[in-house]
């Protein structure tokens, strides 16, 4: 079945709100041998692009995940990025900031893990969470070490989303391109993904108290992705929302989001001057002495 990027990208300007946004759609694959069918197309499409991406060595492309907790962030990066060469392709993790991270401008720890030109650079978290989980809770804003006037102004969020669309807009002029997934979980589904983890061993260590008590501020995410969102997507560092109750059509539609922007970049392999051709050729004449 063809996927359309496009039903799921979120509009420059556009007022997002998620209840009006699928996080199930119907099944993408009849079957599990036309999916695998499917996503193995899509890897191998992904694995020619990021190998032209990495010849060409001028580009880079910066995925960022974002999603409440159990949404299947980590499957769907292990999932789509399985078939790509690890040498092009670096993954970083944004947990609770270091020390040494918050003596800094929220930007800064992500700035420096940015993909090097020719990579493809994953983000599971990112500086969005600083406009997230930052938002739901004061605490965690309070203890930014920020000047007073400053945590206090009312339009903290309005600048932190101008910094970030700055940023994105920056990377754009000096060839990274940037492609930014919500997975989009029901609350329904989050709930029995929580009871799998405690209900099977070996997925107890996915489970943390922490869960629950993020699970219980919802509604207060949602109305922080929901401005997020509208705030931050842009023509060249759009928001997919990601319908991702079914694991496996979030795995496609992601894959095809991807597939889709590299193909956008129109990436080539260098090409041979009729100069360097000559020079070739004589160095191989004279390897056949
Ligand atoms: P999973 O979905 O498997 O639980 P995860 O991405 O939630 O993976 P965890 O180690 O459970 O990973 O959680 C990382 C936590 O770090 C999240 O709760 C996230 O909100 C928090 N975090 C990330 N960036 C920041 C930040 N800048 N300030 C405060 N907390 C942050
Ligand atoms: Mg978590």
């Amino acid at each position: 079945m063809k996927i359309d990027s496009d039903d799921f990208r979120v509009k420059p300007g556009h007022r997002v709100k998620l209840k009006d946004w699928a996080t199930k759609i119907d099944p993408l694959h009849a079957s599990e041998d036309k999916y695998q069918a499917h996503l193995d197309e899509h890897k191998q499409e992904l694995a020619e692009l990021q190998s032209r991406l990495w010849a060409e060595d001028r580009r880079a492309l910066l995925l960022i995940f974002q999603a409440m907790d159990a949404a299947g962030k980590d499957s769907a990066i292990k999932h789509v990025m399985s078939g790509v060469n690890p040498q092009g392709c670096q993954v970083f993790s944004f947990k609770h900031p270091s020390a040494l991270e918050l003596d800094h401008d929220f930007l800064w720890r992500s700035t420096c893990r940015l993909p090097e030109r020719g990579r493809i650079g994953i983000f599971n978290r990112s500086y969005y969470e600083d406009v997230l989980v930052v938002r739901v809770h004061p605490e965690i804003l309070a203890a930014q070490a920020l000047p007073p006037e400053l945590i206090e102004r009312k339009d903290i969020w309005d600048g932190r989303y101008r910094s970030i669309t700055d940023l994105e807009s920056h990377l754009h002029r000096n060839g990274t391109e940037i492609v930014k997934f919500f997975l989009h979980v029901s609350k329904g589904e989050q709930r029995r993904r929580f009871l799998a983890r405690i209900d099977d061993p070996e997925k107890n260590w996915k489970f943390s108290q922490s869960d629950l008590k993020e699970r219980a501020l919802w509604g207060k995410y949602h109305d922080a992705y929901e401005q997020c969102l509208g705030a931050t997507s842009s023509k060249h560092a759009p928001w997919f929302v990601v319908p991702a109750d079914r694991k496996k059509d979030a795995r496609l539609i992601v894959s095809q989001v991807v597939v889709d922007r590299l193909r956008d970049m129109n990436l080539k392999y260098p090409t041979t001057t009729p100069q360097r051709r000559r020079e070739l050729l004589s160095i191989r004449h004279k390897l056949s002495d």
